[in-house]
């Protein structure tokens, strides 16, 4: 693979990519083609990386994280996507969706209870905002928490495109509408729903990142308590963005990481195959496409750092370096890949059966 290397990365940094590229070698290259081919979720390997602290890095080492900063979890997610892009989009959900979003907003009891098992890997979480009728339009969400006696909230709707969220969610962060549509996003609160029997799972079937449990969910009268609202009542929706912020980093981190496993493999082909009487790397085209692919997966590594170093340096635009970051880095991995399965002739295409 091409190394990782850039100015703004300590030794601390160096070291946790160690880390997490010995235990991505150990646990998820062994079942990283399962996951693409027979939609395999790998509910163990989410155990081992959580053990190790690498689910959630983010969070202190006291609840299950690694005490990492932003651009140290968009590291592990990067180095985990060099290995399967589901992998590594699992650990976003999973930590920063999640559990971040439980730790900064959830009361003492999710912060003492529920935290750390999701960081270790003990339980699975699902972040439940998308629905069919909205999924851009996350304010016009229509899942309905109403208010009736006794401190209790009914939860009804449906949620869309939810990874890990049929049949492995232990339990959901729900973005829930608590007061007219016309208020949009001033009326969202967000829940601790735990698995229950009024939760319906139906799986979707996708053609990419497989193996990650997508499901569509319906919530028939699901009951939860004032304790179980996550931040304050009507306020959900900011918890929502705020995740969302940290979510658009780790996809640029995903697509970093299948970027330059996509070019290690292309590399290595055209090294040793040859085409008219000569190595492929002899051929002047190949070795444009291979520098151009270089200077995209560079370019791209310089945006996703610098959008998690706005993170950790609190600067006031850090969200809108988390978007440019996702727009520019998947726009130039799709490229990236492209090319790779260019080079890679119809071996990127096909396979023989044994
Ligand atoms: C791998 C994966 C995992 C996911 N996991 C989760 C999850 O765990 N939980 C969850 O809640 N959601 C999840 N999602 C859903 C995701 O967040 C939504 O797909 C996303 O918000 C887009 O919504 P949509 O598919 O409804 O598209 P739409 O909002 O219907 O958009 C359709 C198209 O219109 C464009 N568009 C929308 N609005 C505008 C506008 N104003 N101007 C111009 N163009 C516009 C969009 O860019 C898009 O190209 C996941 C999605 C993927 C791909």
């Amino acid at each position: 693979m091409i190394p990782i290397r850039h100015p703004s990365l300590t030794k601390e940094h160096e070291k946790f990519i160690e880390l997490v590229d010995e235990l991505s070698r150990r646990f998820i290259e062994p079942v990283a083609d399962k996951i693409d081919r027979e939609n395999y979720y790998p509910r163990e390997v989410i155990r081992e990386l959580g053990k190790n602290g690498v689910l959630a890095p983010i969070l202190p080492r006291e609840y299950g994280g690694y005490g990492m900063d932003v651009l140290g979890t968009a590291l592990s997610i990067e180095v985990i996507s060099r290995y399967s892009g589901s992998m590594g989009i699992l650990t976003e959900v999973q930590g920063f969706l999640v559990t971040d979003a439980f730790y900064t907003y959830g009361n003492k009891q999710m912060k003492e209870e529920l935290v750390p098992k999701l960081a270790r890997g003990e339980l699975i979480g699902s972040f439940a905002l998308s629905e069919p009728c909205c999924g851009s339009d996350a304010a016009a969400i229509e899942t309905k928490a109403e208010r009736r006696g006794g401190g209790e909230w009914v939860i009804n709707g449906k949620k869309m495109w939810i990874t890990q969220g049929g049949l492995y969610a232990d339990v959901y962060i729900v973005f829930t509408r608590t007061g007219p549509k016309e208020a949009r996003h001033r009326a969202i609160t967000a829940f601790l729903v735990r698995r229950n029997k009024c939760i319906e799972a139906s799986p979707i079937h996708v053609m990419g990142i497989r193996g990650t449990g997508t499901s569509e969910l319906t919530f028939n009268d699901c009951v939860v308590g004032d304790d179980d609202v996550v931040g304050k009542v009507n306020e959900g929706f900011k918890i929502a963005m705020e995740a969302l912020n940290l979510g658009r980093i780790a996809v640029a981190s995903v697509t970093l990481g299948l970027s330059e496993a996509a070019l290690t493999e292309a590399l290595e082909w055209v090294r040793n195959r040859r085409a008219f009487d000569q190595p492929m790397t002899n051929l002047e085209w190949i070795q444009f496409q291979l520098a151009d692919m270089m200077a995209y997966i560079e370019t791209m590594r310089s945006i996703v750092y610098d959008a998690a170093l706005h993170f950790d340096r609190k600067y006031e635009d850090y969200y809108a370096f988390a978007s440019i970051a996702k727009l520019t880095a998947v726009l130039l991995g799709m490229d990236v890949i492209r090319r790779a399965v260019q080079l890679t002739g119809l071996m990127a295409f096909g396979a023989i059966v044994s």
